[in-house]
């Protein structure tokens, strides 16, 4: 569970996030909450974080992260807004969202919902 283990996920975000991503770190660490990061990642304009293990006290800090980053633009980290271009979604602030729009709603993810019975 070392700090530097789950450091090493912040390569995997846009650079705007990383500072972000560092404080959450922080935060679990002054808390005294001792998780292994599994995953982060951007996806549809917003910061994931993945953990190990269902953690009841990190779990609204890793929200709060996410929450923020949908304010937040990933590539330089003033404030942003969700946009859209060539089919990808991204948190952008006026400057690095050129050439993107607003998109019409929050990104749709459709799920095929299939029961193990149904196999
Ligand atoms: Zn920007």
């Amino acid at each position: 569970m070392s700090h530097d283990e789950n450091l090493h996920w912040e390569s995997y975000l846009p650079a705007g996030w990383r500072p972000l991503f560092r404080q959450l770190l922080a935060d679990l660490h002054s808390a005294g909450i001792s998780v292994r990061v599994t995953q982060a990642k951007e996806k549809f304009g917003e910061l994931r974080v993945y953990i190990d293990r269902p953690d009841q006290a990190a779990a609204p800090l890793i929200a709060a992260a996410e929450q923020r980053s949908t304010r937040m633009c990933q590539e330089c980290g003033a404030a942003g807004e969700l946009m859209v271009g060539n089919y990808l979604y991204a948190t952008l602030c006026e400057k690095h969202g050129a050439g993107f729009t607003k998109p019409l709603g929050r990104p749709m993810i459709s799920l095929n919902l299939r029961y193990p019975k149904d196999d």
